[in-house]
């Protein structure tokens, strides 16, 4: 393969040139960042976003009658109007900013506690990050639902058949994620979505992996819920949205009370707030969410096609590069994945090699991922997960595979 013809069609070299961090060295080494499944990395424009905001019109929104509170309240609904056009979501009202993924799970877990009743049951698959375990085991204990698990084979995809099974009209909500974070697996939610919704239950898609990979379709995919985090799509920490279909989100009872998220309060009685306001109480994460749109900007000038295309190649010149290595195994082997690759290396410790390897300015993940079943599924400790995104080259690539020889010659 000719990887600097496709690299230069890219021009990923340019597109190195928006990001500050990829520039500095760890150890002394060129800094590798292979660790975007964690978190991305940010392009100057989303930092750039977020000095603007606290050097010009930071003030608190929604509230104030004077011009700063004004801009903000403008420059962050915006966003919101951003994100809405992002998913092809139909209402504005349907988007709630969150902290993240994380608590736009909580929010869903913890709205259907006056919802479920004993004996209904929920199906989380095999496949998931502890956020979208969790908080649904803790929701089962306070209702007395049954958690059922959807399996995964070998290979690392959800097993339909037996899915199928597990549905019937008890089935009240399924949970899965749009692309596993451990595996890369892309799962195949279409035909889940439709499944479930054949047997009345809601589906919650946890698009937190999925959302700097590709771009979803939100009216097209027909999910009753999404969440995706903001700090995996070049976005900042600290806010990510929950999308719920209108029906849904005007049913479940607020998460939260406080300011915001009111319409009157006096001591005898409160009326909540409007979607998406009920869903938003206290001051909200202004800046991030600002920047949140600017993020969304940047990906789109990019292009979501052209980011898929250049990682899917990623993807296949690393798997035949890493498989080269003797004793070398990749856990999760579906045809549909995105640019994760998870390994160990026969007798060899995954933090040992993490360790190396950041030594050698590489940045990589070693451990259980959030995603403890998985590793129980193949009986194993952990991984070492490299994880590709637009930003990484074919020479990183080569890197990371000279620098795993290196610490397998040391390790063994
Ligand atoms: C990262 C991730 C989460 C958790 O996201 P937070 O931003 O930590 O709330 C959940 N699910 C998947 C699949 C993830 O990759």
């Amino acid at each position: 393969m000719n990887t600097n013809s496709k690299s230069i069609a890219f021009d990923v070299e340019k597109i190195r040139k928006d990001f500050p961090i990829l520039s500095r060295k760890v150890n002394g080494y060129p800094l590798v960042y292979l660790d975007n499944a964690a978190t991305s990395q940010k392009p100057q424009v989303v930092i750039d976003a977020l000095v603007d905001y606290y050097s010009n019109y930071n003030a608190n929104i929604h509230r104030g009658v004077h011009s700063l509170s004004q801009e903000a309240t403008d420059a962050y609904e915006q966003a919101r109007e951003k994100i809405r056009a992002h998913f092809n979501i139909k209402k504005t009202r349907e988007v709630i900013f969150t902290a993240g993924t994380t608590h736009a799970i909580n929010l869903v877990a913890s709205g259907f506690r006056k919802i479920l009743q004993k004996g209904d049951e929920l199906i989380v698959s095999a496949l998931e990050h502890h956020s979208n375990i969790v908080p649904w085991q803790m929701l089962c204990e306070e209702t007395g639902a049954v958690l059922k698990v959807l399996p995964m084979n070998e290979q690392g995809e959800l097993d339909l058949v037996e899915y199928i099974n597990l549905l019937s009209n008890k089935t009240k909500l399924v949970f899965v994620n749009h692309i596993s974070n451990a595996l890369g697996t892309i799962n195949p939610i279409e035909e889940i979505i439709e499944k479930a919704h054949k047997v009345g239950a809601a589906v919650l898609i946890d698009g937190a992996q999925a959302c700097s990979h590709i771009k979803p379709d939100l009216q097209t995919l027909n999910a009753d819920f999404y969440t995706c985090s903001a700090h995996k799509m070049c976005g900042p920490t600290g806010v990510g949205i929950l999308y719920g279909k209108e029906g849904w989100l005007a049913k479940l009872p607020p998460y939260q009370g406080g300011g915001e998220m009111i319409k009157e309060v006096t001591f005898e009685k409160t009326t909540y707030a409007e979607l998406p306001h009920k869903f938003e109480a206290g001051t909200p994460n202004i800046a991030d969410g600002i920047a949140f749109g600017v993020a969304l900007d940047y990906l789109n000038t990019i292009g979501f096609d052209a980011i898929a295309n250049y990682e899917n190649q990623l993807l296949e010149y690393a798997t035949e590069k890493l498989l080269e290595i003797e004793g070398l195994k990749i856990y999760g082997t579906s045809a549909h994945k995105t640019s994760v690759i998870s390994f160990n290396i026969k007798n060899i410790h995954p933090y040992d090699i993490g360790t190396i390897l950041d030594k050698l300015g590489i940045a990589v993940r070693t451990g259980h991922h959030c995603a403890q079943p998985i590793m129980d599924f193949y009986n194993i400790p952990g991984t070492v997960r490299a994880s590709f995104a637009f930003y990484n080259t074919f020479h990183e690539i080569d890197v990371l595979v000279e620098a795993i020889k290196k610490a397998k010659v040391m390790l063994t």
